[in-house]
């Protein structure tokens, strides 16, 4: 292997040797890739772009941007309820690096393994670094945004604010000790797709999602789906310890604002709290879905509080 491979060099030495996986008649090397559906259940599927200098910086670890890549697909699939299947990749390199290519098939396909999810087609092709990723999965049971009520109980899955607080650091922008850049690292690259949460909760929530452009944008998309609004209160929310250390007084901002944190929020019917409750998951209740069009209202120890950021948008 040379140190730039051509095109069909970089499908054959880096991709084409993906495991083929669950359901995969004919994978990577015809001009479609050949999948057994599920008998029964519904197919879910998704795609994400990463684009450097937006997503990550372009000098990021190769292995890390791949993890992300993925993991943020495969949390789309979790907040749905749907089991990883297959995926496909389109790559758009600048030059061909057979150095960082090894580096980011290697992660890639690490990352595939530990979920179930296999590699089963893509695209490649030259021009500035951007990673697109489609994921297929498989659900029974799926967890939709819009079939929340008034009087549901809203959940978020786990602390928030880390992965935001950490985007400085990754970015080169804020210094500090070893320690502390790993965890900025492990909390922005390899965010963890809720699979069990999700299991767990599928025929108890009345609506889910993952959380990528902050809770208030993404809390703010279930009531706009299921026609609700949703009064919060912020002194209940588990905000993330590395955010705490990283931006005290902007922690709050970050927790609620911030995305890239992946956990899911999600509402439970009054009459099946009790249920939740049994499970003894580590999630948060923090506040109430009520009527009406008054959106995501925010409290903090009884006083209306108001977003210093409301989360993420391209445009
Ligand atoms: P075509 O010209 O028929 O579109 P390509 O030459 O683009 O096919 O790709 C050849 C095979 O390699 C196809 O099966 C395609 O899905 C796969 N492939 C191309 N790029 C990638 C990639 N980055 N990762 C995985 N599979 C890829
Ligand atoms: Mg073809």
């Amino acid at each position: 292997m040379g140190t730039a491979p051509g095109e069909f060099e970089i499908i054959r030495d880096f991709f084409a040797s993906a495991p083929v996986g669950e359901g995969v008649a004919l994978g990577i090397g015809d001009d479609c890739a050949l999948l057994q559906a599920p008998a029964s259940g519904q197919l879910a599927t998704s795609m994400d772009t990463l684009v450097a200098g937006r997503h990550f910086p372009a000098d990021a670890d190769p292995a890390a941007i791949a993890a992300r890549a993925l993991r943020v697909n495969l949390s789309d699939l979790a907040a749905m309820n749907a089991r990883p299947l297959w995926f496909t990749l389109a790559l758009t390199l600048p030059d061909s690096d057979a150095v960082w290519l090894r580096k980011f098939a290697d992660g890639l396909l690490q990352t595939a393994a530990q979920f179930g999810v296999s590699l089963v087609g893509g695209d490649t092709t030259a021009g500035p670094l951007s990673i697109t990723i489609q994921v297929i999965g498989h659900t029974e049971s799926p967890l939709r945004r819009d079939r929340a009520g008034p009087g549901d109980h809203v959940y978020v899955s786990g602390p928030l604010g880390a992965a935001a607080a950490a985007l400085p650091v990754v970015l080169g922008e804020q210094r500090v000790n070893a320690d502390v850049q790993l965890q900025c690292e492990r909390a922005f690259y390899y965010p963890e797709p809720q699979f069990p949460v999700a299991a767990a909760i599928a025929e108890l929530a009345s609506a889910a999602l993952d959380i990528s452009d902050g809770l208030l944008a993404d809390l703010g998309h279930i009531c706009e789906s299921s026609g609700v609004s949703a009064d919060i209160h912020l002194e209940r929310l588990a905000v993330s310890p590395l955010a705490q250390t990283l931006a005290a007084e902007k922690a709050m901002a970050l927790a609620t604002g911030g995305g890239d944190d992946y956990q899911l929020c999600f509402t439970v019917p009054q009459q099946r709290v009790a249920d939740l409750d049994q499970l003894g998951l580590k999630v948060t209740a923090i506040g109430t879905l009520i009527e009406g069009s008054t959106g995501v209202r925010c409290w903090h120890n009884g006083n209306p509080w108001s977003p210093a950021v409301t989360g993420y948008q391209h445009f």
